[in-house]
């Protein structure tokens, strides 16, 4: 019997169980708690996910303890082959990975290759971990003496992630973590746990020595275990900003570095001289793809009144043209992940239509391309929305988007400005001096010209500001290099008959 069928029994099902991984194998655990995970487009169970209890974590953080000492050790020529082989096998079998992300996740296959794909850039940029992990020498700092800089790795770290990317987001960590000479624990979302096993046998398959790379499935339970153990040092999370805001000060109050990314309300302002198609196509991709289940989703769109009209003409047109279904059978926009989550933003939607904003579009009326059964809400517009309303001061995560007018662009980066949260924003215009001025004026970490999902490059860093990133780091790019390692400076002096003499005066430069 497989461990993974011996968990099955243990679980009293015929389903599949996702188990933890550990010293590079699935590991069981205690078996005492499980986790249901469904197919978003069906409605139904396929298979159950471990939920770690205090024993499991020691356990899977006790098999990265034991492999760091020599991971850290391995040669950076060794490491790169590594991950230059790790980038191979997920490039050509990405595909596979994708259909596991659209089984659990309900995002259409194109989609789930996407977030692959972006998140192939950080192992890319990874791949470059001999240029990035150089340190600084002076020669002749004081006579003779010499000073070099050096970054190690911190040692155990703990990567906690979300449902909406369960390939990406673990992706915007552990390529840096682990050529930095980390070793990692990811604790992936529960909801669609299978991405992060997947991706654990590919390290192990790229060469990886075992222990580096360890998955803990589970709930606070798990997540807990992580930001208190002594032995973890950093941890990377992303997810909703109230657990984001608990981790950061959970995790720094037991010592730890941490950098915590939450939730987002993304503003798109729309200018009198933008070009509306274009506008209009943006404000549909950045609004619906994902069925708006991204932390850069744009879910408020402010337009200028002059043009407000024809763009929500422009943007209900294009809604019809959409095809809602299964994310296997090549459609636009796929369900919401649960059930649970359909019904809150069904909710949403009828607060919406219940405080006077106009239901332009009514996606819970829609024809959808699957099962009966499956989570689905169809794309809505909300026309005519005020910043009182809870579509408006709350994160949806659905997709729902609503449309605020404004009679200025004063107007509206004073509305963008006043928002708690600053994760992503863009403005859409041709007057390049009113976007250099958005640029400089506006209050949000990730900003996009004529650019709806500024989601930045590997080798820059993604981060919000305000309540949308607790801690000063952002993922990925040279902040993330940084947030992996610890500066060591050396200063070195070989010993001179002009060093001698007794001198107990502090240590001055000459
Ligand atoms: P979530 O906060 O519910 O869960 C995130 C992680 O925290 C999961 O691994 C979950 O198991 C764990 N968790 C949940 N409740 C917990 C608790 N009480 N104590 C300890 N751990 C707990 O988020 P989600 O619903 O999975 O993901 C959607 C959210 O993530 C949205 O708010 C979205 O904006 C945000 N997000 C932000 C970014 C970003 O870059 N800022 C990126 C992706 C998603």
């Amino acid at each position: 019997m497989t461990v993974t069928q011996e968990a099955a029994v243990r679980a009293g099902t015929d389903l599949d169980v996702v188990t933890h991984w550990a010293d590079g194998a699935p590991f069981p655990g205690s078996g005492r708690r499980f986790g249901d995970v469904y197919d978003p487009a069906t409605g139904q169970l396929s298979r159950r996910v471990a939920f770690a209890d205090a024993d499991d974590a020691e356990q899977v953080i006790a098999a990265a303890v034991r492999a760091f000492p020599e991971w850290r050790d391995v040669s950076l020529a060794r490491r790169t082959q590594v991950l230059f082989a790790f980038r191979e096998l997920l490039n050509a079998r990405k595909q596979e990975l994708a259909q596991i992300i659209t089984a659990e996740h309900g995002k259409v296959l194109d989609d789930a290759l996407g977030e692959i794909t972006r998140g192939q850039e950080i192992v890319e940029f990874a791949c470059g971990l001999q240029h990035l992990l150089k340190g600084f020498n002076t020669e002749n700092a004081s006579t003779r003496v010499d000073v070099h800089s050096l970054r190690q790795p911190v040692g155990v770290v703990g990567i906690i992630s979300p449902f909406n990317f369960p390939a990406m987001v673990p992706m915007w960590f552990f390529p840096l973590a682990i050529a930095a000479g980390n070793a990692v624990v990811v604790k992936p979302s529960e909801k669609d746990p299978s991405a992060a096993n997947w991706l654990a046998a590919l390290w192990k398959e790229a060469g990886l020595p075992d222990g580096v790379f360890n998955v803990l499935h589970g709930d606070k339970a798990a997540v807990d275990a992580l930001l208190t153990h002594p032995a973890v040092r950093a941890i990377s999370f992303v997810g909703s900003t109230p657990i984001a805001r608990y981790v950061y000060e959970t995790a720094t109050a037991h010592g730890k570095r941490v950098q915590a990314l939450g939730g987002a309300k993304n503003h798109m302002l729309v200018l009198p001289d933008a070009d509306l198609d274009l506008a209009a196509d943006a404000a549909v991709n950045a609004g619906f793809g994902s069925a708006g289940e991204r932390c850069m989703a744009v879910s408020a769109l402010v337009a200028v009144d002059t043009v407000a009209d024809d763009l929500v003409a422009r943007i209900a047109d294009r809604i019809s043209g959409l095809r809602v279904g299964d994310g296997r059978r090549g459609c636009d926009m796929g369900p919401l992940v649960t059930a649970a989550h359909r019904d809150r933003v069904a909710g949403y939607i009828q607060a919406g239509a219940d405080a006077g904003a106009t239901l332009v579009v009514d996606g819970r009326d829609r024809d959808v391309d699957g099962a009966a059964e499956g989570f689905w809400v169809g794309p809505t517009l909300f026309d005519h929305v005020s910043t009182d309303m809870s579509i408006y001061t709350d994160e949806i995560f659905g997709p729902v988007l609503s449309v605020l007018r404004v009679q200025s662009y004063d107007e509206g980066l004073a509305l963008i400005n006043a928002n708690p949260y600053g994760n992503g924003t863009a403005v859409f215009t041709n007057d390049g001096g009113a976007a250099r001025r958005f640029e400089n004026e506006v209050e949000v970490g990730m900003v996009g010209i004529n650019v709806a999902v500024p989601v930045p490059v590997g080798y820059y860093s993604f981060g919000g500001w305000k309540n949308s990133l607790f801690g000063d780091t952002h993922a990925h790019g040279v902040e993330g290099v940084h947030f992996f390692t610890r500066g060591k400076v050396v200063t070195t002096r070989w010993l001179d008959p002009s060093h001698g003499g007794i001198n107990l005066g502090f240590p001055q430069n000459v």
